[in-house]
């Protein structure tokens, strides 16, 4: 399989190169240059595939002559063994219609484990070939920060810088990056910064040829194509249990960088039946506005309950705009480099159309996050965290046919966030055996100004040059 550019003008890469890329040269994300399908006899015959097996059944059309089946299978053997659930992704259901897919079993307590826990074993197969050392550099609003980190400490080879906005994080999500000792680890808190000011410099970085030139620069966020490969997976997986490929499902996804939801597309791509993909979001609802007026246009991002998806900027919607517009790399090149000139810009008639066959939204506020908090735990006993709760929100009030299952994605296990799901509920979760020391652990990072010239240097001072 090779990989394009969504910008049309970086060279194309297997799956090895768009792996270890990142970001394209050309400021685009790759994507594959089509979509493999399957057919409705192939996705039934995967009913009750273990789930590392099915995994590697799925990603295998994307991974190509970059590992055998065998070895890639190992893998995800090795990736889904560290989760605490034998079902790696359980189901669990709300009412006659609600269900919710529970992707936070993993090392650090959100679904971003769920991709990254491979993709940090993918980047020492790799790497493990030669070339060049690996400076990962990726900036987080929590959740991929610590998950990125788990899965890469004190590998080989590979040293990742991973940026948070100083404040804004949560204290367990901030300890489960800051305890981690391992010295290819380093944690930079950036002063007075939000994550978009964040994400900004770490793509930055990607085009500063001093950096380049000297360092293999390497993504852990969604940019990753390899990550929403993985997150391919879990669409399958609960789509089979609940009567696909025969019956449709429907999926609220609690949304930010629109990485998660993305996935799901990629799923109907590949012929699973999919009756709708709800994209959830908060009050920073740039991608709201997006999918039911054509209004991508970004405000300020306020802080919530739900800081994963306090975004306005949301990178992987260039995949679904390059995808549903034409593929068109050069035109779509144009087109952002409006948007990052004004921070707005129209959809084409052409993507709000290709957009609305699949996508719907819809947003929740503070008052409407606490409300499917209690429902949920009034209706069916169970403790949502509150980017799942949103998610929850928006699949009721989606309106989808009776008959068809609304899965919503669980994307992060409740006591993440527990001072929010306390004050909806009275209740505060306790933290997994797994993690439970976190907050006697020592923790370690530096504090920089939101200064890009500043974290530059540091990454320089601290990276493992090519060569
Ligand atoms: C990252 C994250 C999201 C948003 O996922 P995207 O792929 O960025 O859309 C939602 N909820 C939680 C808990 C997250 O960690």
């Amino acid at each position: 399989m090779e990989y394009v550019s969504t910008r049309g003008s970086a060279p194309a890469l297997d799956f090895e190169g768009a792996t270890l890329a990142g970001l394209a040269s050309d400021g685009g994300l790759y994507v594959p240059r089509e979509w493999p399908r399957f057919s409705a006899d192939e996705i039934a015959a995967m009913a009750g595939l273990p789930y590392a097996q099915l995994a590697a059944r799925i990603m295998q059309p994307f991974v190509g002559q970059c590992l055998t089946p065998q070895r890639l299978q190992e893998l995800t053997t090795q990736a889904y063994g560290r989760f605490a659930h034998k079902a790696v992704t359980p189901l669990r259901q709300l009412d006659e219609q609600h269900w919710l897919l529970e992707l936070f079993h993993g090392p650090t307590l959100a679904f971003k484990d769920v991709a990254l826990q491979l993709l940090g074993l993918l980047f020492e197969e790799f790497l493990g070939r030669g070339g060049d050392p690996l400076t990962i550099v990726g900036a987080t609003s929590g959740d991929t920060g610590s998950a990125a980190i788990d899965a890469v400490a004190g590998r080989e080879r590979v040293d990742i810088f991973m940026l948070h906005p100083k404040g804004r994080v949560s204290d367990v999500q901030r300890r489960q990056m800051t305890t981690v000792l391992a010295p290819n680890v380093h944690n930079i808190a950036v002063e007075g910064a939000t994550f978009d000011d964040a994400q900004a410099m770490v793509k930055r970085m990607f085009g500063d040829r001093a950096m380049t030139g000297r360092f293999a620069i390497g993504a852990v966020n969604s940019i990753n194509w390899a990550r929403l490969m993985a997150q391919v997976v879990y669409y399958f997986a609960a789509a089979l249990q609940l009567g696909g490929p025969r019956r449709k499902v429907a999926f609220a996804v609690p949304t930010g960088n629109f990485g998660d939801v993305f996935a799901g597309y990629v799923a109907a791509q590949m012929g699973l039946p999919i009756e709708r993909l709800i994209v959830a979001t908060n009050v920073n609802d740039i991608l709201y506005r997006a999918l039911t007026s054509g209004d991508y246009s970004a405000g300020t991002v306020t802080p919530t309950a739900a800081p994963s998806m306090d975004i306005q900027v949301s990178s992987n919607f260039e995949r679904l705009l390059f995808d549903v517009g034409g593929r068109d790399g050069l035109a779509l090149a144009a087109q952002m480099a409006g948007f990052e000139a004004t921070r707005a810009m129209q959809l084409t008639n052409r993507q709000r159309e290709g957009a609305a066959k699949l996508f719907t939204s819809a947003r929740a506020d503070a008052d409407e996050m606490a409300h499917a908090i209690r429902w949920a735990h009034d209706r069916a006993g169970e403790l949502l965290d509150p980017h799942t709760a949103i998610g929850l929100h928006a699949a009721r009030e989606s309106r989808i046919d009776p008959a068809v299952p609304v899965v919503t994605l669980a994307t992060a296990h409740p006591a993440k966030f527990r001072d929010a799901v306390e004050r909806a509920t009275g209740q505060r979760p306790g933290l997994p055996a797994r993690i439970g020391d976190l907050f006697e652990r020592e923790e370690r990072m530096v504090d920089l100004p939101g200064d890009y010239d500043a974290i530059a240097a540091y990454v320089a001072a601290h990276a493992v040059p090519r060569g």
